[in-house]
């Protein structure tokens, strides 16, 4: 897909070299439901590379990682997920109790980059943050007794 080659092109201008396995991995990220765990990149990998190991999937993802392609983030299951975000950058709001995933625009953070940017003279290079916390559903189904607590 033209995507793909517009990636790689991008990459070769930089002098990166996206080899057939990592443009495989790539692929499949973004064609991916959204967030994968290593294992389920693994399994979409097998008909292609049937010998591949997990140790090798995640070092392709770490490449995809390091060239701003794929983000990994702990979404507070087990592992980190992967998730092509080139064309898209968004963060996600996750809940502590239901494990609800709550989609956020890249804008929605965009203040907060803005200040720590100003007031630390810092740049964040992060393109896919979770912010735990509690969903209004489950602040509804809390006890009486935890109405308190802020
Ligand atoms: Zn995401
Ligand atoms: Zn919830």
């Amino acid at each position: 897909m033209s995507h793909h080659w517009e990636a790689a092109r991008r990459l070769r201008e930089k002098g990166h070299r996206l080899t057939p396995q990592r443009l495989a991995v790539l692929e499949i990220i973004k064609a991916g439901p959204g967030h994968m765990t290593v294992n389920e990149v693994l399994e979409r990998l097998k008909p292609q590379y049937p010998t591949i190991t997990i140790p090798t999937v995640y070092r392709n993802l770490q490449w995809l990682k390091q060239v701003g392609l794929v983000a990994e983030t702990d979404l507070g299951g087990e592992g980190h997920v992967y998730e092509y975000i080139a064309d898209h950058p968004h963060h996600h709001l996750v809940c502590i109790h239901c494990k609800r995933v709550i989609d956020l625009p890249d804008s929605s953070l965009d203040p907060l980059f803005e200040s720590v940017c100003k007031e630390y003279g810092f740049e964040p290079a992060m393109k896919h943050i979770a912010v735990f916390g509690v969903c209004p559903d489950c602040q509804k189904h809390k006890e009486g007794g935890e109405e308190q607590s802020p």
